[in-house]
């Protein structure tokens, strides 16, 4: 037999496997597709201080209702012309390959769509979008040479702006099911809102019309692009840096100094002495160099823990504003940890309790998982936070089950730990568990200290209505018994009534002021 040897292009692998990139079947692909352009035009707006502005519309075909139409528009950065054909139309391309905090990362997420589509209605992708500083709105249809990984170009138009848009609309056609998606899609959109309270975003769909408006207008600090940690490189990418590295003739100390993160001179030559490396110029490493490189920097227990700026978390005022806009409860514990790392990579936790309000009774929290400001839907069986919520006493925080409570878990890195390739559910690093745990556990306190507060403001308001009630029989008898009139009577009693409960408020001001400040401490 005649053995065929050839290559297959990136396009053609996602062809084949699309199921890895979730879109596994009509309800699914459906939710991803919203997802990936939804979280495209999220990145195209905060990480440039734009207030995102985002309209979702999704409408089923007239002839066939799996087939449906998904549009998104956006006020974002938008794209250069000469970029479009190939952001949407050629699979690893984008802006994203840098180290720092976005929702997108491989540059793969659009292109899957515009595949689905392609494969199960044949229909192209259609782009318009403009930048803010050209005159021009760049229109396109596209569609994706798979077996060459290039964009197939079908129309292309370019016209002055008679306005001052700037932003991206992308329109795909793909067989999905609207019915069963609904459900998720809506709720992708409300934790969406959530976790941007600073976007607005509108959805329409065939039966269904949402608006979340902005709450704030305070936009989180955008991340900042940020050098590699020396723990986490590898022989592969310490030889691409090295290659990368302008001045071949620099020794090593200052080629550490410059290509990663939190190394200072006096860390550079720690290292070098503690690893028995001599400091060469860079043009003078051998292979066997770089490896025991690479080696020494992964064992060296001095590094300094990353730095964060490449992350870009909410913060304890804006996610507090979220939760109490979008689940409506009676109070809200925020807690925003300081950076941590695990393996090279920095990252943030934050966590929320949300108790009371319109939130159900249930009888164990309701669980609001995010990474990197997306909201994680599926397998929150398998996820690291579903595990640590369970293992918590929550009698220690006076919380006793049937109870309104709700806890948003939101983990900020440059580098996710998702477990497998769904993308939906963070694997159990014991770096990340220790912080969600304390995290949960901080914001417990808090919770404790509000409960505590409202328990005995209810047992003062208990009290108040037994002296009410009492108070007329008793004055009854006394004026009865000393000819005194009923009504002075009741006057003094009430007199008394308020005094003892005025002490205990001040009493309990105080303890609840030192509860406060246990938790602050
Ligand atoms: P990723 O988001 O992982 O980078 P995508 O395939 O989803 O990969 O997108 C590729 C690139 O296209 C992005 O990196 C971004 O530069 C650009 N892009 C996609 N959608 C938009 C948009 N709505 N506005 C501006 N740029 C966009
Ligand atoms: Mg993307």
């Amino acid at each position: 037999m005649k053995r065929e040897f050839r290559g297959l292009s990136a396009a053609e692998f996602f062809y084949r496997n699309r199921e890895i990139a979730g879109f596994s079947n009509p309800v699914r692909a459906l939710y991803q597709t919203v997802r990936e352009l939804v979280e495209n035009s999220l990145d195209a707006t905060e990480m440039f201080g734009i207030l995102p502005e985002i309209y979702v519309k999704i409408w089923l075909s007239d002839e066939k209702s799996n087939r449906v139409f998904v549009r998104v528009e956006d006020n974002g950065i938008g794209i250069p012309p000469d970029e479009i054909p190939k952001v949407f139309a050629r699979v690893f391309y984008g802006t994203k390959y840098v180290l720092r905090q976005t929702r997108g990362v491989f540059g793969l997420g659009v292109k899957m769509a515009v595949l689905y589509a392609q494969i199960t209605t044949g229909e192209p992708v259609y782009v318009k979008s403009s930048t803010p500083s050209l005159p021009i709105i760049a229109e396109y249809k596209l569609s994706i040479d798979i077996k060459r990984n290039i964009p197939i170009i079908l129309e292309e138009s370019i016209f002055r702006k008679t306005s001052r848009w700037h932003g991206t609309v992308v329109q795909l056609c793909i067989e999905g099911n609207w019915q069963q998606a609904r459900r998720r899609i809506e709720e992708y959109i409300r934790r969406t809102a959530l976790i941007t309270p600073y976007a607005s975003m509108r959805l329409e769909g065939p039966d269904l019309s949402l608006e979340f408006k902005r709450v704030t207008k305070i936009i989180p600090q955008p991340p900042k692009i940020g050098k590699p940690h020396p723990y986490g490189v590898d022989v592969e990418m310490l030889k691409s840096i090295i290659e990368g590295f302008s001045n071949k003739e620099a020794r090593l100390k200052e080629f550490l100094m410059e290509s990663f993160d939190s190394v200072g001179e006096t860390i550079a030559e720690n290292f070098l002495k503690w690893a028995r490396i001599k400091n060469k110029k860079l043009k003078d490493l051998t292979l066997e160099d770089i490896t025991e490189l690479s080696e020494k920097m992964r064992d060296y227990p001095e590094w300094r823990r990353p730095r964060a700026a490449t992350l870009s978390p909410l913060g304890e005022d804006l996610l507090k504003r979220g939760v109490k806009e979008i689940l409506k409860p009676e109070y809200v514990a925020a807690v925003t940890r300081k950076p941590s790392s695990y393996g090279g990579n920095p990252f943030i936790v934050e966590v929320a309790l949300a108790w009371g309000g319109e939130l159900p009774l249930v009888d164990k929290p309701i669980l609001l998982r995010f990474a990197n400001k997306i909201p994680l839907l599926y397998d929150e069986g398998a996820d690291i936070s579903r595990k640590i919520v369970e293992n918590i006493d929550w009698s220690l925080y006076k919380v006793k089950f049937p109870a309104p409570l709700a806890v948003v878990v939101h983990v900020c890195s440059t580098k996710i730990p998702f477990k497998g390739v769904g993308k939906e559910a963070i694997a159990d690093v014991p770096e990340l568990e220790k912080e969600i745990a304390n995290a949960i556990k901080e914001a417990g306190r808090r919770l404790r200290a509000h409960l505590t507060r409202v328990e005995k403001k209810f047992a003062l308001e208990r009290k108040r209505i037994t002296f009410e009630k009492y108070i007329p029989v008793i004055a009854d008898s006394l004026s009865t018994i000393t000819g005194t009139p009923r009504e002075s009577i009741e006057k003094k009693l009430r007199e008394i009534m308020l005094r003892i409960l005025g002490s205990e408020i001040l009493i309990m001001r105080e303890e609840a002021e030192k509860e406060v400040a246990k938790v602050e401490r």
